[in-house]
């Protein structure tokens, strides 16, 4: 595949950077991952905002402007002939010294990555996931702020490793007053009596682009959406469940810490809301 490096386009097997990069030394980067369907480029303008939000917080200047960004993204996608696929958009803080300091990092690299992903087995999006909570909580107040999608992915590596080991698909994470945020990588829903809950962002989760485009979904279908604070027993006792994002799309959940979530089948709302996702994917787009 061909994937942008710094305002030229180079083989897969070229597309190294220096082991100086603070991205790599540190974490000191920004991502976003980004999805194609149909030759549209799902979202784009949005997940372009997030990266220059994230970018603007932790102070990193990107050597493109907002307004270039998207025709650099099309043109990664074009150049692959991908009509569908998961886009890597990566900023890192650059080559500096082996000091912490960002001040001796003069450029920030970009790469943009376009290939298929696929996060779980298509049996799994028929039939649900099993999920776990996991022990390791998300803090909301330090500088790993969720809503700043930095290369410094550690918690989220660590979640994965609780699924893992547990035999589950996912984990959710709790923050540290024990209310759920979301799962390793994804937002999250219940319904219960036919209403959507998902927990406000300020509770430690990121923003989700997909937990957005749910919500306006759900509003397009007259179904109530409420942000609000939820524990585990929440989660227990719901009709449904389901997790939200870019690389998971819209993925059920029947089984969450050995409690079976409603019939433990993918439930009504759940679907009704996945066709409409489905739709959307392939409308909203940027050619
Ligand atoms: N939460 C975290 C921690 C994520 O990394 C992601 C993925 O980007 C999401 C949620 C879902 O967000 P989005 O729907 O914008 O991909």
């Amino acid at each position: 595949s061909q994937i942008f490096l710094n305002g030229t386009f180079v083989n897969r097997e070229d597309a190294k950077l220096s082991v100086f990069d603070h991205g790599l030394l540190y974490g000191d980067g920004i991502f976003e991952g980004i999805r194609v369907y149909d030759g549209n480029v799902f979202k784009l303008r949005e997940h372009i905002r997030r990266l220059y939000d994230s970018a603007k917080s932790i102070l990193i200047q990107i050597p493109y402007s907002q307004d270039e960004m998207p025709e650099l993204v099309c043109e990664t996608v074009r150049r692959n002939q991908l009509s569908s696929a998961y886009i890597r958009l990566v900023v890192t803080r650059g080559n500096g010294d082996l000091g912490l300091s960002p001040y001796l990092c003069p450029t920030a690299q970009v790469f943009i990555i376009a290939e298929q992903l696929n996060m779980f087995a298509p049996s799994l999006y028929e039939n649900g996931i099993k999920a776990i909570t996991a022990a390791t909580r998300r803090n909301r107040t330090d500088a790993l702020n969720p809503k700043i999608k930095s290369l410094n992915y550690l918690n989220n590596v660590l979640i994965k490793i609780e699924a893992h080991a547990a035999g589950a698909n996912e984990a959710l994470v709790l923050n540290s007053e024990g209310y759920v945020v979301e799962g390793s990588g994804e937002n999250i829903f219940l319904v219960r009596d036919e209403i959507l809950y998902t927990p406000p962002a300020y509770l430690g989760a990121l923003e989700g682009i997909t937990r957005a485009t749910v919500m306006e979904l759900a509003a397009e279908l007259n179904l109530t959406v409420k942000e609000e604070p939820f524990t585990r027993h929440d989660v227990y006792v719901a009709d449904e469940v389901f997790l939200t994002g870019t690389a998971a799309e819209m993925v059920p959940v029947v089984e969450v810490d050995e409690r079976v979530i409603g019939d433990g089948r993918p439930g009504a709302v759940t679907k009704k809301l996945h066709k409409a996702f489905q739709v959307c994917t392939r409308r909203d787009g940027v050619q």
